[in-house]
């Protein structure tokens, strides 16, 4: 079975085909960069990611753009209040997103653009919209005529009707239709503006995503992505501007990621909920933040709670831990050896398997669940206790190749594995209010009293670190005491 992508446009799992053959041309909105971004944001990000991996998997070349909207009224509310110009917040908060993006571990996009940059190809799409009689000019502003393009509405399901009914009085008179919406608007004092054949002013949101989309990506696309908050009326804009200037299909597949809630509430400003990735990432980890959000499809609305979290550290902690098992394994020179017929076919399977889940809509759950599946065969072949040979170890390096691949493709698996389970021991000692001092000095008096032959003393201890939560591993050198998890 192909591809099959779930297409917002169609409202069904669709057969995924591109424009031209082996290259996708993927475009997702990125942020307004006036502020740290929340934890929700990266989502999209981090789903994008590993939806780019997977094509590249299946041989696609793909073209990504992620933009940056640096005009808009929160930045220029921010430069006003700390006395600077709008560029000083946004390009300060480019680089704390890249911050952020880079500590994840993401691929870079391939191309960045910046709203800024793309003014000169703004003003010739909207005069391109103006000349076409799909938008019309007011005292300087340009609004887009929404009765001019017969699909408005075919994105998000609404209603031209239905939207006018509900539409409060207080709107601009001047407008054909209360949902004609700006294309270029005249700047305020203070605020950015640039020379237009409307007078000096700014762009409105909706058509840089299209201006910007048809200078780098071309006038049809593939895949276009967001947050499902921006199907309408930003996507929904964003078809009747791209299709009524070009006549042609603007993105052919749609697709949205779900919110998140945050101990089952909506992260809002007003109640004081709102985590930041940043924030996230120091508490706990980037990987964390990866495995939460690919544990679950991504058109699925996702709860993240102490319970979600935990859950993942030990989801993680299982993983790495087995990658340790196959590094000591693998250490034995393994020239020569073969690997476990029954292991490799298990693996196989389960990679058919993972494919399934992966060309059914990204279904990330799946995946992750096949590679559980893969890590408790590999366990239960038990042979860290085995004596140690030739075939162990190439099964070994078997298993860690397979587990290193499809979790890259994921974004994850790719740490340290000691250094990353010393970090989720810590991240859970400072949660018991420990720390690995404490820890490392009852184990050390533990070792000296079996020593000396005193098992009284090791019992007492062994049980104390036991009511702290923490297992010992006698004879493994390398982690001789874990958190329990
Ligand atoms: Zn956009």
């Amino acid at each position: 079975m192909g591809l099959m992508v779930y297409n917002t446009l169609t409202k069904s799992k669709v057969p995924f085909e591109t424009i031209e053959e082996g290259k996708v041309r993927l475009y997702l909105c990125g942020p307004t960069v006036y502020d740290l971004l929340h934890i929700g944001n990266f989502r999209g990000a981090i789903f994008f990611n590993m939806l780019r991996n997977w094509l590249e998997e299946l041989d696609y070349k793909v073209d990504f753009v992620y933009n940056y909207t640096d005009v808009d009224d929160k930045i220029i509310n921010k430069a006003n209040a700390e006395g600077v110009e709008p560029s000083v917040i946004s390009e300060r908060y480019i680089k704390e997103f890249e911050t952020d993006f880079n500590r994840l571990g993401l691929k870079p996009h391939d191309h960045n653009p910046k709203v800024t940059d793309f003014i000169p190809n703004i003003i010739e799409f909207v005069s391109t919209l103006v000349e076409k009689e799909k938008a019309y000019v007011i005292d300087g502003e340009v609004f887009y005529s929404i009765d001019s393009f017969e699909t408005y509405g075919k994105l998000s399901g609404k209603k031209i009707d239905d939207l006018e009914a509900g539409q409060r009085v207080d709107v601009d008179t001047r407008k054909k239709n209360p949902f004609d919406f700006v294309l270029w608007k005249p700047s305020k004092e203070g605020e950015p503006s640039w020379d237009s054949p409307w007078g000096g002013g700014r762009p409105g949101w909706h058509i840089e995503c299209s201006a910007m989309i048809k200078e780098i990506l071309g006038d049809s696309i593939d895949i276009h992505g967001g947050g499902i908050d921006l199907i309408f009326p930003h996507h929904e804009n964003e078809i009747a501007q791209g299709e009524g200037a070009t006549g042609k299909t603007y993105c052919h597949y749609w697709m949205h990621n779900e919110f998140i809630n945050l101990n089952d509430e909506k992260m809002s400003k007003s109640i004081g909920n709102v985590i930041t990735g940043r924030a996230f990432m120091d508490k706990y980890d980037p990987e964390i933040l990866k495995f939460l959000y690919l544990s679950v499809h991504y058109r699925t609305m996702m709860n993240i709670n102490e319970e979600k979290i935990n859950g993942s550290i030990c989801g993680l902690s299982r993983f790495y831990n087995a990658i340790i098992v196959a590094n000591q394994v693998s250490q034995y020179d393994g020239t020569g050896g073969v690997v476990n017929k029954k292991f490799e076919e298990a693996l196989l399977t389960l990679e058919k398997k993972l494919a399934k889940g992966m060309n059914d809509d990204f279904n990330t759950a799946e995946a992750i669940a096949s590679l559980f599946e893969g890590v408790r065969t590999f366990n239960a072949l038990n042979l860290k206790t085995k004596q140690k040979d030739v075939n162990s170890c190439a099964t070994a390096i078997y298993f860690k190749e397979w587990i290193v691949k499809f979790g890259k493709m994921m974004s994850l698996f790719q740490r340290d594995p000691k250094e990353f389970l010393m970090r989720l021991d810590d991240i859970l000692l400072k949660e018991k209010g420990l720390d690995r001092v404490t820890v490392d000095s009852l184990v050390e008096q533990r070792n000296q009293a079996r020593k000396q032959k005193d098992w009284a003393s090791a019992d007492d201890l062994r049980a104390q670190l036991s009511d702290m939560g923490i297992e010992l591993q006698d004879g493994n050198l390398e982690i001789p005491w874990e958190v329990k998890k």
